[in-house]
């Protein structure tokens, strides 16, 4: 029997067959497992399912700004009633992104990667804009998810 023969009979053709589409990305990536996936947009919670503990981050930010001219914005998670601060349920991260209007892409503004217990979910940051913006804060509570909320800036 040649080599060939036995792989053909044995069915190792056959699995390596069926793991080539994979391995040579002929599969679209949409389609990976044979399910559509999922995009990170899906797990965000939605801001009405915020309860007793708030999640929802706060942004504060001039309504209107200058061109070029830096101006603060801090982020709040529990900003009326706090959020528990412990090992063991915290707000692990925030994170501001600035979108200008038209088709330019999300760019990231910052990361504040906060230590439960001795950071505040309270983080500030200059920021300097060109064009009228939307900023969008993100945070993670180990608990409770993924948490977003967004305010335009216009630039004049
Ligand atoms: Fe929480």
């Amino acid at each position: 029997m040649t080599r060939r023969k036995f792989m053909l009979a044995s069915g190792v053709m056959a699995g390596i067959a069926a793991v080539a589409p994979r391995v040579l990305g002929a599969e679209k990536p949409e389609k990976q497992g044979g399910t559509k996936l999922s995009r990170f947009g899906d797990v965000v919670v939605p801001q009405e399912h915020e309860g007793k503990e708030k999640h929802v981050p706060y942004i504060q930010a001039p309504a209107k700004v200058k061109a070029g001219e830096p101006f603060m914005v801090t982020v709040i998670v529990g900003k009326d009633v706090p959020h528990p601060n412990l090992i063991e349920h915290h707000i692990k991260w925030i994170q501001v992104y600035a979108k200008e209007e038209g088709e330019r892409p999300v760019v990231h503004v910052g990361t504040f990667d906060l230590g439960p217990t001795y950071a505040q979910p309270n983080v500030t940051v200059p920021v300097i804009l060109k064009k009228s913006s939307t900023l969008y804060a993100i945070e993670y509570c180990n608990i409770h998810g993924v948490w977003d909320n967004s305010v335009k800036v216009v630039v004049e």
